[in-house]
């Protein structure tokens, strides 16, 4: 028996890169996915790879956007057992040149997408007594890094908001977690310098950078029932990057 079989997931940022490897991580293992990116056609792609996938449009900063997908989303597949909040953008530049925008933006998705999801899913959660969230942060959150202020302060948001919310909602059997990637491969990181690849393939003790795949065997094992006492927690997978 699959781990997922008939279980509604929730996946946001699904379209591409991590969000794609985590969306079809849980397909495999019989899940019913609902893909969520801005917009609809970009999360086609990924929801058309998995069997019984929904793809979804949804700025997930707009408190009403979120509302109505999550609304919709029940209607469709029925009360999530599980929510990956992924969606995530970099506005990268050094604190002088940062503008409040760069740093607006940043925060309004990658945080404030983070708490705006997880409200959407938590009453259903609490009233079926069962629930997994898993938030996507980042070593850049853990250890920061220079020209990354605004998305170094969100990710660590995100760990915060990890925290509270497991002690808020522990009680209901429902796990909050965050899974803290270091460098993967994807569109996020395609614009590295090839001395920057090197330095991070030579820093890492695992000696390469990582796959989408390893980050959704992570999120996997923390959304299973298995993972049950694990909660408030931030696992790293970073090929042992910031040891
Ligand atoms: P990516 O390839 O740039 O994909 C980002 C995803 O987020 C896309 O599906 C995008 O949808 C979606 N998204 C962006 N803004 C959104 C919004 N307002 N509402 C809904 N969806 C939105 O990124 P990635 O590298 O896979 O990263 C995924 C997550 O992992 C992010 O949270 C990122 O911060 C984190 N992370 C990545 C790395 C890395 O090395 N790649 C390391 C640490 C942490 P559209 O296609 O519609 O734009």
């Amino acid at each position: 028996m699959s781990r997922f079989q008939d279980q509604v997931v929730i996946v946001t940022g699904a379209s591409r890169g991590i969000g794609r490897a985590i969306a079809e991580a849980f397909g495999r293992e019989g899940a019913r996915v609902a893909c969520i990116a801005t917009r609809r056609e970009n999360a086609l792609a990924t929801a058309e790879r998995i069997a019984g996938a929904i793809a979804y449009g949804c700025d997930v900063s707009n408190e009403s956007s979120v509302q109505e997908t999550f609304a919709q989303i029940e209607s469709d597949l029925g009360v999530p057992q599980v929510l990956v909040n992924n969606a995530g953008i970099t506005r990268d530049t050094l604190l002088m040149r940062m503008s409040l925008e760069d740093w607006d933006q940043v925060q309004a998705v990658n945080l404030r997408g983070a708490f705006l999801c997880s409200r959407a899913v938590t009453k259903s959660m609490m009233k079926a007594r069962y629930g997994r969230m898993v938030n996507i942060s980042s070593i850049v959150g853990q250890s920061g890094a220079a020209g990354q202020a605004n998305y170094a302060a969100s990710k660590a948001g995100v760990i915060g908001l990890t925290m509270a919310l497991a002690k808020e909602l522990g009680s209901r059997n429902i796990t909050v977690n965050a899974v803290a990637p270091g460098f993967i491969e994807t569109d996020m990181t395609s614009e590295l310098s090839e001395e920057m690849r090197a330095s991070v393939i030579a820093k890492a003790p695992i000696g390469r950078l990582g796959s989408g795949e390893d980050i959704a065997h992570g999120v996997t094992f923390l959304a299973s029932r298995e993972a049950g006492y694990i909660t408030g927690q931030t696992l790293t997978i970073d090929g042992g990057l910031i040891l």
